[in-house]
């Protein structure tokens, strides 16, 4: 199946960058978020960043305006009943992402494929709540996504491999790099990274080091771009510690137990970038 329409659902963080890499890479895009203000934010951040691509000469005026010319904002569901592909990037809730599979299992035409890009949600489960387990995937992108080449492609029990195969493609005419995982909790890359970033809040709350101590650690003793606090920002604690909830429930190993310092800075709304402060402090988002 050739895709040349997307849904993204949700214009957060994830959404509005999918929806600009999909824009840039010539496929027509809607961009649906519940919430009208969330909804100019993420499109405000995509006009944002395809300036800044510019300035910095990545790509050019008519890329630009090409890009932006094919998105168009919406709030209703019923704006991906023209998808080819639904990409999904609301919050790592099970209950949401199924009432919503739910609702674009009736909206969208039969041979639509539905994805998600949650973090450690099972796709299993999330395509039980359709009538086409068939066509539902994970696709879980980066942060950022305009930057980051890594699109991990995560098959449900009954996924399909005309499903996985359209996906794959989709993703490298977008010039990620995709890597198939199976349906496990946190998949590759959230069950590796997150036990890192508890480890290091629980050795914040300790009092191992500060955080820019721990930070600095990690960035120039083990060679990582960022270290694992900032990198907590970046996601967003209350997705962090989402995720790992579902890691300690589903995975029964108390080794995934989310640190109490983190449970606590998201009960103060301190949740990294996107509120001005986390681990770190940030200029106010915009
Ligand atoms: P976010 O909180 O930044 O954005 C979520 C958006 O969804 C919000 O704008 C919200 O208004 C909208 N929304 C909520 N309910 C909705 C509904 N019913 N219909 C339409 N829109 C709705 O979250 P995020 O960080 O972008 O995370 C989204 C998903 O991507 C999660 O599953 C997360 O685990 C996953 N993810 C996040 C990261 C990251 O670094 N933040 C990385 C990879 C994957």
């Amino acid at each position: 199946m050739k895709v040349r329409r997307v849904a993204v659902i949700g214009a957060g963080t994830m959404g509005n960058g999918i929806a600009h890499v999909c824009a840039l890479g010539g496929l027509g895009v809607s961009l649906v978020d519940a919430d009208a203000a969330a909804l100019d934010r993420g499109l405000a951040t995509i006009g944002r960043n395809l300036g800044r691509q510019l300035a910095r000469g990545k790509i050019t005026a008519e890329e630009r305006a090409g890009a932006l010319a094919r998105i168009e904002g919406g709030r209703s569901l019923d704006a991906a009943a023209h998808a080819d592909l639904v990409i999904e990037a609301v919050p790592e809730h099970a209950s949401l992402k199924r009432e919503i599979f739910a609702e674009l299992d009736g909206v969208t035409p039969p041979g639509t494929i539905l994805a998600s890009n949650t973090s450690s949600i099972s796709i299993t489960a999330i395509a039980a709540a359709t009538g086409r387990p068939g066509q539902v995937i994970g696709m879980h992108f980066m942060n950022p996504v305009p930057v980051m080449k890594l699109v991990e492609v995560i098959r449900g029990l009954r996924t399909s491999d005309a499903t996985t195969a359209a996906v794959m493609e989709v993703a490298r005419a977008l010039g990620k790099t995709p890597v198939e995982a199976r349906d496990f909790p946190g998949f590759v890359s959230n069950r590796i990274l997150m036990p890192m970033i508890n480890e290091a809040v629980f050795a914040l709350m300790e009092g191992v080091a500060d955080a820019e101590g721990i930070d600095t650690v990690m960035k120039l003793g083990m060679n990582h771009p960022m270290g694992p606090l900032a990198l907590a920002d970046l996601i967003g604690l209350d997705t962090c510690l989402n995720i790992l909830e579902v890691l300690h429930r589903e995975l029964g190993d108390d080794r995934y137990r989310p640190c109490p310092l983190l449970r606590q800075y998201v009960a103060a709304g301190w949740l990294g970038r996107k509120s001005g402060r986390g681990f770190h402090r940030y200029a106010p988002p915009g």
